[in-house]
């Protein structure tokens, strides 16, 4: 997938922190909705961005401090969205293509945001199943 260089997210994915997710984004479609995760297919009020929007948290037992996971992962279809929901939830963490991350493990204080394999948007042809490692 192409990197969404012209949405404002790509120099300021803090923004997904400062407003709600609703000033930000439109709601296309939910595509999931269960007690510990969600996915949606988002698009960008500003620049039309489509994104696989999947929030996901873990239970902790012991303290009650879930832990949050966001990923934000442009897509130039709904369709390509529609892919997304064949991959589990530790298909999606591990995810190589340009994708927003929101990381808020129950020790820390706040969320860490930032883009994972921005860099891999330079190579945007690559098909799924394509390793000839
Ligand atoms: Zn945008």
């Amino acid at each position: 997938m192409k990197a969404p260089t012209q949405c404002a997210l790509w120099k300021d994915p803090e923004m997904t922190r400062n407003q709600p997710l609703k000033a930000q984004f439109e709601e296309v479609k939910m595509l999931l909705r269960d007690d510990h995760l969600s996915r949606r297919l988002l698009r960008c009020r500003e620049c039309g961005q489509l994104y696989f929007y999947e929030f996901y948290e873990e239970i902790d037992w012991d303290e009650g401090k879930d832990p949050q996971y966001q990923t934000y992962i442009p897509v130039p279809t709904s369709e390509a969205a529609e892919q997304l929901m064949r991959l589990s939830v530790f298909e999606i963490a591990a995810y190589d293509g340009p994708s927003l991350r929101s990381d808020f493990p129950k020790t820390a204080k706040k969320p860490r945001i930032y883009w994972a394999h921005r860099e891999s948007a330079h190579h945007d042809e690559t098909m799924p199943g394509d390793n000839d490692e």
